[in-house]
């Protein structure tokens, strides 16, 4: 959907009011969900509307869409089924012998995919470690390279990217840039402002917020043919969300500033809590001036740094997971950026090959009061 230039007012107003947009029919403050799967052709035998069929696209999406165009400063954005149908979607816009760099660390989901699906499907691509710019800009080859995946922080271990460095290095060489601000989310970084072309959301985490819809997002900061067969990925292959999803989707972001904020600033009270506890041994945080990527994080995310962190046990494994085990308020659960605080053994959900040290705790800070967080994690600590 194309960018609604005209509003003028700041993010929390955008979200808050879902741009404004009332329904013209009825007058009501929210808008209708549109459940047709398909539409009348005009007598001319055009679409008057634009609306076909809903495997392609639908009306129900479009507020969505235009906010989130509205929060990243793009062209068009696309509502999918999932972040994965939308991250996947990238990747198979590409064509066969493509060359692809992406990093080490990243959503371990969506590197088994790269793995063991696009490089069969032949893609060609490599994973290199994205705080070194040097080994990204040997990693990208002129002519050959067709995208650069950035994902900052980084899962799970917030590794931050230098989105500004690493678009200039890639336009250098001809190749696109797409960036997955899960973590991020629309409200801390604006990865188009700072060079990047795609930006990917998965919208089951930050922009839902309450753990009741599976979506996923891409905005572009301008149409091209890349775009145009990203779009037909959706249209084609039926990555589509439900209308429900979609309208309940545009319910949970109009709450997303303030949960950002509550979840941002409860991540940062908590890391510099658990930073001096003597039964962790690091806390992996971008917020801290002790984490490797906090230089870069202050550069290109304002506002905050985000509601996750990591922490890392002392005893290892066992005593990571008898930590997670002795929770009371924190939810055992994968997943992220819901209002209730989960927590979750990394290294045994990613298995083998994964860079997470197997005595680290994935932590979503959600909403709920600090203090009871923080005392939750300190009574379930393995005692010495
Ligand atoms: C959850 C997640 C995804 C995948 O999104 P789904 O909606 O679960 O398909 C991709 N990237 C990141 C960073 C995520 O947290």
């Amino acid at each position: 959907m194309t960018n609604s230039k005209a509003y003028p007012f700041s993010s929390a107003t955008a979200l808050a009011q879902a741009l404004g947009k009332i329904d013209q029919e009825s007058q009501g403050v929210v808008l209708p969900i549109h459940v047709a799967t398909t539409y009348i052709r005009g007598a001319d035998n055009t679409y008057p509307t634009g609306n076909v069929y809903s495997r392609a696209d639908n009306p129900t999406y479009k507020p969505v869409e235009q906010l989130l165009c509205q929060l990243e400063g793009g062209e068009q954005a696309l509502l999918f089924g999932s972040g994965m149908a939308a991250a996947t979607a990238v990747f198979l816009g590409l064509k066969p012998g493509d060359h692809v760099v992406a990093p080490t660390v990243m959503y371990w989901a969506l590197r088994n995919w790269l793995l063991n699906f696009a490089t069969d499907w032949g893609l060609r691509i490599d994973f290199v470690d994205m705080t070194d710019l040097e080994a990204v800009a040997a990693a990208i080859t002129p002519q050959q390279t067709k995208l650069v995946w950035l994902e900052t922080p980084g899962n799970p271990m917030w590794t931050i990217s230098d989105i500004a460095a690493i678009s200039e290095l890639a336009k250098s060489a001809g190749a696109a840039v797409a960036v997955d601000s899960t973590c991020a989310t629309p409200l801390l970084t604006q990865p188009l402002a700072l060079g990047a072309d795609i930006v990917m959301h998965s919208a089951t985490k930050y922009l839902n917020g309450h753990s009741d819809v599976i979506a996923g997002a891409l905005i572009t900061k301008q149409d091209s043919p890349y775009w145009q067969r990203i779009r037909a990925v959706r249209a084609q292959g039926g990555a589509v969300p439900s209308p429900h999803d979609a309208a309940q989707l545009l319910r949970g972001m109009r709450t997303m500033h303030l949960r950002v904020r509550e979840s941002c600033s409860n991540a940062m009270f908590l890391a510099e809590q658990l930073e001096q506890h003597p039964q962790i041994l690091e806390v992996l945080y971008p917020g801290l001036p002790s984490f490797a990527g906090h230089a870069v994080a202050c550069k290109q995310m304002h506002g905050g740094f985000g509601g996750m962190l990591s922490i890392r046990v002392k005893g290892g494994e066992s005593a990571a997971v008898h930590l997670a085990a002795n929770t009371k308020l924190w939810k055992r659960a994968t997943s992220l950026g819901g209002v209730e605080s989960l927590i979750e053994h990394r290294a045994s959900v990613e298995g083998e090959g994964t860079p997470c040290p197997p005595d680290l705790l994935r932590l979503s800070a959600g909403i709920e009061d600090k203090h009871e967080l923080l005392n939750d994690l300190f009574q379930a600590l393995p005692k010495t």
